[in-house]
C-alpha cells in the first residue's frame, strides 16, 4: 500500500480532501479562507435553499432521521411514496425505486437488468459506477467509442439480435457533452436492444420544467427500459433513483440486491428531496440564471482563448493536459480565491488532465467575470 501510494504522489495523482463550509451564492469557506466554488454540482441553487431547508427540519420532526430498515421490511415510509410518487408525475414514468445514492442505483440496474447471455455495450467514457458494473456481468461488455453512433452500430451488428443492452449518459460528467439520444434511441429499436440512460447531470437542468436530457431531445419514456439519476446533483441532496415501467421496477425491487439489502433513504431526507423537485419542476428561473450565466462564460472565454472542450451544458471543461500542470493551475486559482479542483487519471485518461468548471444558479455574475479573468491571465 505504501508503495502504491508513493507511486501516486510521484505521478502527481495522489488526491486530498479538504473540510468545506459552503456559504450562501456558491462560495466555499476553507481552512477560513473563502473562494469562489466552481466545483459544484449544486447547479441550480438547491443545496442551499430555505424551502428545502425548512422541509428538511419538518421531515426530520414528523418522520425522523432514520428509516429503520430496508425498503422491503420497515423502511418504505410516506416520504419514500411522495417523493416517488413526485418523481412519476414528474417524468412520466410507471414507478421509481429509490436507492442510498446513484452509485448504487447504477450498479443494481446493469447487475439487475442484464442477462447472463446478454452483452452490455456502453460508452467510453463512462461513470465508474457504470463501468464497475459493466465488469462483474457475467456476460461481458464493451465500450463504444464517446458519442459515436457509427462504432455503437458497429458493436449492434456483431451481437445477436435481442442480446445487447446499450447503456450511456445523458451529459457526461467530465467532458459536458451529451450523445445523439434521438439517433441512439432509433439504433436500439432496430437492434431490439434496449437503452439504459444515466442522466445524473441532466436532470433538473435540461429539458421542460429540467426532466433531463432525453426529454430535452424528444424521447419517450417508453423509449427507456430505464432511466438512472441521482440526488446529488441539480436536486441538491444525496442518493439516487431508477424509473422505468412497472414491470422493471418489479423485477428491480425482487432481484436488485442494492435495493433489497440496504437500509432505505433517510425519511427527513426523502422530505426535503420532495421539496426540491417541487421547486426544480416551477423555478424555470433557476435553469434561466444557469443559461444566462453559461451564455456569459462561453463568450468571455471564447474571447480569452481559453481551450475550452465542446459542451453546452453546465459543466465547462478547460483542457490542459499534464496532470502536474493543471495541479499548479489548480494552486494558483486557491491563491486567487477561485477553488477550482484539477481533474486528473484515473478519473479522465492519461494526458486528458483539466480543470472541470461547473456553473450555477446560485452563482452571481460577477463572480463569472473574475473566474474567466483569473483563468486568463494563468493560462
Ligand atoms: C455522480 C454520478 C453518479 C453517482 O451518483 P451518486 O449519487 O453521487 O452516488 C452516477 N453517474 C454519474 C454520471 C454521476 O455523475
Amino acid at each position: 500500500m505504501q508503495q502504491a501510494l508513493s507511486e501516486r504522489r510521484q505521478q502527481q495523482l495522489h488526491r486530498s480532501q479538504r473540510c468545506m463550509e459552503p456559504l450562501p451564492d456558491g462560495r466555499v469557506r476553507v481552512q477560513g479562507k473563502d473562494y469562489l466554488n466552481f466545483s459544484g454540482n449544486d447547479y441550480l441553487g438547491l443545496a442551499q435553499d430555505p424551502a428545502v431547508l425548512a422541509a428538511l427540519t419538518e421531515g426530520a420532526a414528523r418522520f425522523g432521521l432514520g428509516s429503520t430498515g430496508s425498503p422491503l421490511v420497515t423502511g418504505y415510509q410516506y416520504p419514500h411514496q411522495a417523493l416517488s410518487d413526485a418523481l412519476c408525475d414528474w417524468l412520466g414514468f410507471d414507478e421509481v425505486l429509490l436507492f442510498s445514492s446513484g452509485f448504487a442505483a447504477n450498479q443494481a440496474m446493469l447487475q439487475t437488468l442484464a442477462a447472463p447471455d446478454e452483452r452490455i455495450l456502453l460508452d467510453k467514457l463512462s461513470h465508474a459506477s457504470l463501468i464497475d458494473a459493466a465488469k462483474q456481468h457475467a456476460g461481458g461488455f464493451k465500450r463504444f467509442l464517446h458519442n459515436d453512433l457509427a462504432s455503437l452500430n458497429q458493436l449492434l451488428s456483431q451481437q445477436a439480435t435481442g442480446k445487447a443492452l446499450v447503456v450511456t449518459e445523458g451529459v457526461f460528467s467530465m467532458d459536458g457533452d451529451s450523445p445523439d439520444l434521438a439517433g441512439m434511441a432509433a439504433l436500439c429499436a432496430l437492434y431490439q436492444a434496449p437503452l439504459l440512460l444515466d442522466d445524473a447531470h441532466g436532470l433538473g437542468v435540461c429539458g421542460n420544467e429540467g426532466r433531463g436530457s432525453w426529454q430535452q431531445q424528444g424521447l419517450a419514456p417508453a423509449q427507456l427500459q430505464a432511466l438512472m439519476a441521482n440526488f446529488g446533483k441539480a436536486l441538491g441532496g444525496s442518493g439516487g433513483f431508477i424509473a422505468a415501467s412497472a414491470t422493471v421496477i418489479d423485477y428491480l425491487r425482487q432481484f436488485g440486491r442494492h435495493y433489497i439489502y440496504s437500509t432505505a433513504l433517510s425519511p427527513a431526507l426523502c422530505w426535503a428531496q420532495h421539496k426540491a423537485v417541487q421547486l426544480c419542476r416551477q423555478d424555470d428561473w433557476r435553469r434561466e440564471r444557469l443559461q444566462q450565466h453559461l451564455g456569459l462564460f462561453q463568450q468571455l472565454a471564447q474571447a480569452a482563448g481559453l481551450p475550452l472542450l465542446a459542451s453546452g451544458s453546465a459543466i465547462q471543461p478547460v483542457l490542459v493536459g499534464d496532470a502536474g500542470r493543471c495541479l499548479a493551475l489548480s494552486q494558483a486559482l486557491k491563491e486567487k480565491g477561485i477553488w477550482l479542483t484539477a481533474i486528473r487519471p484515473p478519473t479522465v485518461a492519461a494526458g486528458k488532465a483539466r480543470l472541470r468548471i461547473t456553473l450555477s444558479a446560485a452563482h452571481q455574475p460577477e463572480q463569472i467575470r473574475r473566474l474567466v479573468a483569473a483563468l486568463q491571465e494563468l493560462f
